[in-house]
């Protein structure tokens, strides 16, 4: 079952600088061939891929999968799931779980339940400090040892910039990337929102641009004087793509993610559907066709941390993606249950899902757009974060694992809940219509979701 051949596809490998169309033929797991009028031997089946893409299975560097100890809100057979559904076959978990994944043994105990119950492949981050309390050092060479692919205390940020300074030193000793939520506290503090004119007409506490931009520049320095690499996770404000982009021109080893909601909404949504369809929806109603989606002021589904920014930032975050200042793509998936969504917006948790909707998000401002390549944004999904990462994945390459994507980049449908398969509902697209949706996903030469199955299912 796991060989397959996926006939008369536009194979799109990045890694090989493959865009052509093409056959894959996997035998036994592994990617045996790519090339044209390959067959099948007797008993591989085959799978009709004319006029979609074929490309290295999308790889999601920073999801939220809630086990253990909230799995009311997500655990790994739904997280798996729903990114299966979304086209990803390998996602990189956080460690901000209860209790965090701070030591060998939690690491031990994901790669058990991921094995049992997962159905896409789970890599785990370790965290930076114990409890992600900021305060002692989580045993990081464990933690290495364990198998985690990075450390973060993602969720919450190092404060203490000496502390930081240290775990970038075994960082670089484990050769274990760094991942950072960049937040300072004292400029954050207990903001809900981006401070500017919509928390202010709103009366909501505002949490300034410069509270992220403070510790994107931190960042920098310690990579600079440490020579770790520090990742820089979902990036939201302009000012951050800009010292990102510099320091890249001096050759400092600091990277960025942006997450599809930063480059596609902004906070006038937070004042509702009709603030932001009149202001900053206006360059994305055209896709909505005519019916726009509606949305009271308020919704905590457009409160995430860090938060959603004015149509300046949004646009130099697409900008960071264009010129290759920003290599990764990833959701935040961030499932949380409704009972903790439905409340007055201060008190909400911040965070939405996110895997089921990313690649469409991406395909639509990034590609529909004509803003940078079909290539160039797969890259951004595969073979980028396998570098980051140290993964052997990312590749279409003869004898690689035959993990294996195939969408259709044209593929209009509309995101509705019960279609969902995450736990969590809490996410701010539905009822969008959007473009582009993954058609199989494909790992170590088995389909472990597909649209075709589905819909005889259904
Ligand atoms: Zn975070």
């Amino acid at each position: 079952m796991n060989s397959l051949l996926l006939a008369g596809g536009r194979v799109v490998d990045p890694a090989n600088q493959f865009d052509s169309v093409a056959d894959v033929l996997i035998l036994d797991g592994k990617i045996f061939a790519v090339g044209k009028n390959l067959a099948a031997p007797a008993g591989v089946g085959t799978f009709d891929a004319r006029r979609i893409i074929v490309c290295p299975g999308l790889i999601d560097l920073h999801v939220h999968f809630r086990e253990p100890g909230q799995t009311a809100k997500e655990n790994i057979a739904s997280g798996t799931a729903a990114a299966a559904r979304g086209g990803f076959t390998s996602v990189v978990c956080m460690p901000n779980t209860s209790p965090a994944i701070d030591s060998a043994a939690t690491v031990a105990l994901i790669h058990e339940r991921a094995n049992e119950q997962g159905i896409v492949n789970v890599f785990v981050s370790g965290a930076i400090t114990k409890a992600i309390a900021g305060e002692e050092l989580a045993p990081i060479g464990g933690l290495k040892k364990a198998g985690v692919v990075a450390i973060t205390d993602d969720g919450h940020c190092v404060q203490n910039n000496d502390l930081m300074r240290r775990a970038c030193e075994y960082a670089k000793m484990f050769d274990l990337p760094l991942f950072d939520h960049c937040q300072d506290y004292s400029l954050v503090t207990d903001g809900v929102m981006h401070e500017g004119y919509w928390s202010t007409a709103l009366g909501l506490r505002g949490w300034p641009a410069a509270g992220e931009e403070m510790m994107v520049a931190r960042n920098i320095l310690l990579a600079e004087l440490t020579g770790a690499k520090i990742h820089c996770q979902h990036l939201s404000a302009a000012g951050s793509v800009n010292l990102i982009r510099q320091a890249k021109k001096r050759g400092v080893p600091i990277s960025g993610e942006a997450c599809p909601h930063h480059f596609t909404l902004t906070d006038a949504a937070v004042a509702g559907s009709e603030k932001f369809w009149a202001q900053d929806g206006k360059v994305l109603a055209a896709s909505q066709g005519g019916g726009l989606p509606q949305w009271p002021n308020y919704d905590t589904n457009f409160k995430m941390n860090p938060p959603l920014r004015p149509a300046a930032d949004r646009e130099a975050i697409l900008e960071g993606l264009a010129d290759g200042t920003i290599e990764i793509l990833c959701s935040d998936h961030a499932p949380h249950c409704d009972y903790e969504k439905e409340v007055e917006f201060d008190y909400a948790p911040f965070g939405i899902t996110g895997l089921e909707t990313e690649l469409a998000l991406a395909l639509m401002q990034l590609v529909h757009t004509k803003r940078i390549s079909l290539a160039d944004m797969i890259a951004k999904f595969t073979i980028n974060p396998a570098k980051l990462l140290n993964l052997k994945k990312g590749a279409l390459t003869v004898g690689a694992d035959a993990d294996v994507t195939v969408f259709d980049p044209d593929c209009e449908w509309v995101f509705k809940p019960e279609n969902s398969a995450s736990q969590s509902k809490n996410n701010p697209f539905f009822g969008w219509k959007l473009k582009g949706k993954a058609s199989a996903t494909i790992i170590g030469g088995k389909v472990v979701w597909s649209e075709a199955a589905e819909t005889v299912a259904a």
